[in-house]
């Protein structure tokens, strides 16, 4: 059995910490916030509506995430799941919302993509296997299978709604490793999708009262319950492990040996942890990591206000189409009890690698700005009757075109440093379900 050290009590270190245990590990994570859950946050408002700070979707595409899920015992009883199948996606063009049903009927019918453009899509399918660039960028990725148009539409509002970046400066192998793969043994990647032997069907599911009640379920069935509101003064290796001197609230410092210790806070972040000062020189440059800012912007109406009942998932908006937000979902249509009855609720999203001047307006700024376009687009009448927002300065880790140069900073860095693992965003996946993924297990 190891003493395991944890920093950070989001989803990840959770989930670490979790699957130690299962492994007869001890471990002890240490948070520096009050809070349980890092980037996922979700207020009920006096006024009934529920918001949620960052992620609003948790997507299960594998058994072991869905497992995993139901081990956490009453949590199952609190799933909310959308209706993928009946939901629609909209993307803006020319100032209409085109619907996108991912089935091939409804892609031939949609009026998003012009006839040469569908082509393209579909003949991808007979694409034979040749050699590729693999540091191409993901839209050029893209644009090699599926041809421009697919790239500008729907390609790049999907990046701006996932990762609130830009796929001309993303790494397609770094952002969508499997698709790269697809491409590299088969040639086409619908063709390598179709063939697919995994049958495990994807869902879209929350919470009754949000995504945070994920990281406290599993927060709860750890033994020992995260530390929070710690400082760590120290993180030094000796000949018996890791040392780490911590302090909670005003209390007096502590200090306690580990094993090993695993880093999942935020990347930029790592450079100020108290390390030894050769420790310190080889943690990566995460300085060139991009997390560009983005406001999320709660917005609800009395029902009364909309022409009629908003229905789907929300709408993405091409960088083509020069908006200044980046889209919105229709949170209360993909989600039961996301506002009080007769009422409705909106988020925007706000900035990113597009627009990161616009994710630091003020609310009421972004509000004046924003909202007449958003009212013309859905058809409101007045003005919102419940606004919130939350800023973020530092968002998503952007895997960029030199990632290949922080994963091999992260390597050396691990190598130095027996059993200290760097196990954040910025390495396996930025969505919730890649903070399941697998980890290295301590020497
Ligand atoms: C606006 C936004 C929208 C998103 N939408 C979605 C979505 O819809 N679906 C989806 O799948 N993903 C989404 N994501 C991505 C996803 O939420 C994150 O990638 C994921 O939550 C990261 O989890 P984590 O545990 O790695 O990091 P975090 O959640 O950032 O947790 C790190 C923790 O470390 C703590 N910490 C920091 N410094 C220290 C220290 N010195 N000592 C101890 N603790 C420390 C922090 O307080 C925090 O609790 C979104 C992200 C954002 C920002």
């Amino acid at each position: 059995m190891a003493n395991i050290a944890i920093l950070g009590a989001g989803l990840r270190g959770l989930y670490i910490a979790y699957e130690l245990e299962k492994l007869g590990h001890q471990c002890t994570v240490f948070e520096s916030s009050q809070h349980i859950g890092g980037a996922l946050v979700t207020t009920r408002h006096d006024s009934g509506f529920l918001t949620e700070d960052g992620a609003h979707t948790l997507l299960i595409n594998s058994e072991k995430v869905d497992n995993l899920i139901q081990e956490l015992g009453a949590l199952r009883n609190e799933i909310v799941q959308a209706d993928s199948q009946k939901l629609n996606r909209f993307i803006l063009r020319n100032n209409q919302l085109n619907p996108l049903q991912p089935n091939p009927l409804a892609l031939l019918k949609t009026p998003l993509l012009s006839i040469k453009a569908k082509y393209q899509l579909f003949s991808e399918i007979f694409r034979k296997q040749q050699p590729i660039d693999s540091d191409l960028s993901l839209y050029d990725f893209f644009k090699e299978h599926f041809g421009a148009e697919c790239s500008d539409y729907l390609l790049d509002p999907f990046i701006a709604g996932t990762y609130a970046g830009d796929p001309k400066t993303l790494s397609a192998k770094h952002t969508f490793p499997k698709l790269v793969k697809a491409s590299e043994s088969n040639g086409s990647i619908i063709r390598s999708l179709l063939s697919n032997k995994n049958k495990f069907k994807n869902k879209i599911i929350s919470f009754k009262e949000g995504l945070v009640q994920l990281p406290i379920a599993l927060s709860q069935s750890l033994k020992q319950a995260p530390i929070t509101e710690t400082k760590l003064i120290e993180v030094v290796h000796n000949k018996e492990g890791w040392n780490i001197q911590f302090q909670v609230k005003n209390e007096l410092p502590k200090s306690q040996l580990f094993d090993a210790v695993y880093s999942t806070i935020p990347a930029h972040k790592n450079h100020s942890l108290p390390l030894s000062e050769l420790a310190k020189n080889d943690i990566p440059d995460f300085s060139t990591l991009e997390h560009p800012p983005v406001s999320v912007l709660s917005l609800g109406f009395h029902s009364e206000q909309l022409k009629e009942p908003l229905s789907g998932f929300g709408y993405l908006i091409p960088s083509k189409e020069k908006e200044d937000y980046l889209g919105v979902l229709f949170t209360s249509s993909i989600f039961k009890n996301r506002a009080p009855e007769n009422h409705t609720l909106i988020t925007v999203f706000v900035g990113g690698a597009r627009n990161p001047k616009m994710a630091s307006l003020s609310e009421s700024d972004m509000i004046s700005k924003l909202y007449p376009k958003i009212q013309s687009c859905l058809q409101i009448k007045g003005d919102p009757v419940f606004s919130y927002t939350r800023h973020w300065e530092s968002s998503i880790p952007q895997y960029s075109m030199d990632h290949d140069k922080i994963i091999s900073q992260i390597q050396n860095f691990e190598n130095k440093n027996s059993n200290f693992f760097l196990s954040g965003n910025y390495r396996n996946g930025i969505s919730l379900g890649d903070c399941f993924s697998d980890f290295p297990l301590p020497i």
